[in-house]
């Protein structure tokens, strides 16, 4: 007696070796049928015994191959058609593709036994992958994915690997970037006029450099690397040195798990995300100082080995433990293009790894930590973009551009929210063409038609993102307030259309409503209904705008001049530069200065007043020094933070921790006071707002909840509280999340004005 049905499955299913799974699950079973790529997913036909069918079943639910993220299955009854055999058939192509372009997958464990089979074809061959493994978003041009729109287009197959390429039951089956050591391309090693050419000459090239305390540029799957020995802390302030990055900590590659439970505590959540399929750059508690890799630092960010490559290094005896950087001048974009990463890393590297295919954009390494929320992104890119995060209700095409600092974009197809790999800062030329290009590439690679979308951008009047909107071919193009898009990209995540809760968007800046800087915001309201803005920081003016968010004691300046009986902070222990003077004389004449109520500047006023008193060398460090500083200390009774008229006053903070810096208390206690006090006074006002709306939930959202620490002191305090916490996990709290929630808000038609320019207010001194 023989059934048949039909069966749908959404997800990542394509690219990752689905078909070929299918095949032989079928068989397996003794089930006739086909299987193909669908628009939408994998479609299924089956037709054999009941049991057969069940098991069939059973196992795409249990046992789907490993880089496969499946969310949904359809399983209909259907009427056999009497197949003899099970084939996988050709693609079909509809009107719209909405299937999902995987991320880039680690090498995997059949790959890495061949690689190092000395029998096999591929031994030692950098390029070895198959349908579970290797690149995908790096080297697709378009879709549907097959060769020909891949950067593998330029080597023709040879016999040997046609015949897996063409095998059903082979892993190799349709595996797009296929390649062996006769008809692929290879590495080769550039070291000034010296070329070493062969897969393992130049890798074992590499390790002695390596060895020797060099440092190499590594080509790799979304662009170059600096590589060095991270135990030589000669070699790592050389690279300090040439590449311009004075203090920024550099990410770490560990031969393998035992290495970097020497380097960091593994806890399972750790390890989880370590050797997850996005294999990112894990942030832990440091176990051992390594000179130069992240000065002031108690945490270092590790990452395990993810391509063939990396595995040759380490097995041919390159340093157990390497300094593994995106290659660029300071805060550049990563090189990627062979041409480019010469020219701009000459002078830094002392010779170039260079493999011949070619990357199709640009993909930094992702960054991600096990918070005490649970697993966060913190920076979203290689090995997870452009996967969706989240489905919406609404089928409308909307493009979201993000915003200019930490910049991605989402594009949401048939409801699906795509997020784009993190593109940098807006302002760096490089960066504002991967931003144009990637909006390019999202937008034909999934056919949605320019005169159908919406596009989505926010307020600031002088944003890049925003004016780059402008010129799209969009019929509709509206604006998503900073703080709102912030909370909305948490609860998009969840799918929460619905849900009120009590949002606290604390950053460094975004344009508020009433054309000041905005920053420490509460609001009130759902993703469907819209935020309404009930509470934020205390104002302070902000002397020099922009210029402030790299000098502490220039942001202190507006926040200080509000206190009674302030210490005179230009003689010890603060003593503050003359920079700080000056800014005073600006916020006492109201000249050249900005509203705020930004948390970002309030941590940077804290940590100027704890020692941090110079200019800052990358974005939201003088607040990452602040919580470093605060982690020494184990307890500290909390400053008062009140919340009086809708404003969380800043004044008592300020006060106490200069005053008690003065006495001599330890900084680092100071500082943990003053972090608790942020928790506990931010709490007192959310709770009370929860209970004054009936509400149960609270949101945080904004690149101040990347403070570890402070989330912890959160938590502390509202485990004691009927109230829940949410926080984002799939993209970051910092503004790569922005995008996310802008498309969010604009599916529910929830659109703010763009600001006018504000003057400066008056507030009370
Ligand atoms: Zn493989
Ligand atoms: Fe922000």
């Amino acid at each position: 007696m023989s059934s048949a049905c039909s069966i749908r499955v959404r997800g990542v299913v394509q690219g990752v070796g689905f078909r070929p799974f299918v095949f032989r699950l079928a068989r397996a079973n003794t089930l006739a049928g086909w299987v193909l790529n669908g628009e939408e997913g994998v479609e299924i036909f089956l037709e054999g015994a009941d049991q057969g069918l069940k098991a069939f079943v059973q196992a795409l639910r249990t046992e789907p191959p490993s880089a496969a993220q499946i969310t949904n299955i359809d399983v209909t009854a259907s009427t056999p058609l009497g197949c003899n055999d099970f084939t996988i058939r050709e693609s079909k192509r509809n009107e719209r593709p909405s299937v999902r372009i995987s991320p880039d997958l680690p090498v995997c464990e059949d790959c890495l036994r061949e690689l190092f089979d000395p029998d096999n074809k591929r031994y030692f061959y950098p390029y070895i992958n198959c349908t579970n493994c290797g690149p995908r978003y790096t080297v697709i041009l378009g879709l549907p994915y097959d060769r020909s729109n891949t950067t593998m287009k330029s080597w023709p197959l040879d016999e040997y690997c046609a015949a897996e390429y063409s095998d059903p039951g082979n892993r190799r089956f349709h595996a797009q970037p296929v390649a062996c050591p006769k008809c692929g391309p290879d590495y080769h090693l550039e070291a000034g006029d010296k070329v070493v050419r062969g897969n393992e000459r130049s890798v074992r090239s590499v390790v002695e450099m390596l060895r020797a305390g060099k440092i190499l540029a590594v080509k790799g799957l979304g662009g170059y690397h600096l590589a060095c020995n991270a135990r030589n802390g000669d070699a790592v302030q050389a690279l300090r040195n040439r590449k311009y990055r004075k203090e920024k900590p550099f990410a770490l590659m560990a031969k393998n798990l035992a290495v970097a439970r020497e380097l960091v505590c593994v806890s399972a959540e750790t390890e989880a995300l370590l050797t997850s399929a996005g294999r990112p750059i894990v942030i832990a508690p440091a176990k051992m100082k390594l000179l130069g890799v992240a000065p002031d630092n108690h945490e270092l960010g590790v990452m395990l080995p993810y391509t063939p490559l990396h595995h040759l290094l380490f097995a041919a005896g390159a340093p157990d433990t390497l300094v593994m950087t995106s290659a660029n001048r300071s805060s550049e974009p990563i090189a990627f293009d062979d041409v480019e990463a010469r020219h701009r890393l000459s002078g830094i590297a002392d010779a170039f790894l260079i493999g011949e295919r070619p990357i199709a954009r640009r993909v930094d390494d992702s960054i991600a930590r096990a918070g005490v929320f649970g697993p966060t992104v913190l920076r979203r890119a290689r090995g997870y973009a452009p996967s969706a995060v989240a489905v919406f209700p609404s089928k409308r095409p909307i493009l979201a551009v993000g915003a200019d600092l930490k910049n991605t974009i989402t594009l949401v197809v048939h409801g699906q929210a795509f997020v784009s790999q993190h593109i940098g800062d807006l302002e760096h030329f490089q960066s504002f063409q991967a931003f144009r290009q990637t909006i390019e590439d999202l937008v034909s690679m999934y056919e949605v038609r320019w005169d159908e979308m919406l596009v989505v951008h926010d307020c600031h009047p002088q944003s890049a993102s925003a004016a780059l909107a402008a010129t799209l071919l969009s019929p509709e193009t509206r604006s998503v307030q900073h703080h709102r898009a912030h909370l909305a990209s948490v609860l998009a995540e969840r799918s929460e259309w619905k849900k009120r809760v009590v949002g606290v968007s604390f950053d460094g800046t975004g344009y508020g409503d009433d054309g000041t800087i905005w920053g420490g915001e509460v609001f009130v309201g759902s993703l469907s209904g819209g935020f309404e803005r009930v509470a934020h920081l205390r104002r302070a003016l902000l002397a020099g705008g922009d210029a402030a968010a790299h000098h502490p004691v220039q942001a202190a300046a507006g926040f200080l001049a509000q206190l009674d009986g302030l210490p005179d902070v230009t003689s010890a222990p603060f003593a503050f530069p003359s920079r700080y003077q000056s800014a005073m004389e600006l916020v006492r004449r109201g000249v050249r200065t900005f509203t705020t109520s930004s948390m970002g500047r309030l941590f940077d006023a804290a940590a100027a007043l704890l020692g941090f008193t110079r200019e800052t060398s990358f974005e939201g460090q003088a607040a990452m020094w602040l919580e470093q500083l605060a982690r020494s200390s184990r307890y500290a009774e909390p400053y008062p933070f009140p919340f009086t008229g809708g404003e969380l006053d800043f004044r008592p903070l300020l006060t106490n921790l200069a005053h008690d810096r003065l006495r001599g208390r330890h900084p680092s206690e100071c500082a943990r006071a003053f972090q608790r006090g942020i928790a506990q006074g931010l709490l007192t006002a959310v709770t009370a707002l929860c209970r004054a709306n009936k509400i149960d939930t609270i949101v945080l959202s904004g690149g101040v909840f990347q403070n570890e620490l402070l989330l912890e002191d959160i938590k502390t305090v509202v485990d004691s509280t009927p109230f829940q916490v949410w926080t984002n996990h799939a993209v970051p709290a910092n503004d790569g999340g922005v995008s996310l929630g802008q498309a969010a808000l604009a599916s529910f038609g929830r659109f703010d004005s763009v600001a006018a320019v504000s003057s400066t207010e008056t507030i009370s001194l």
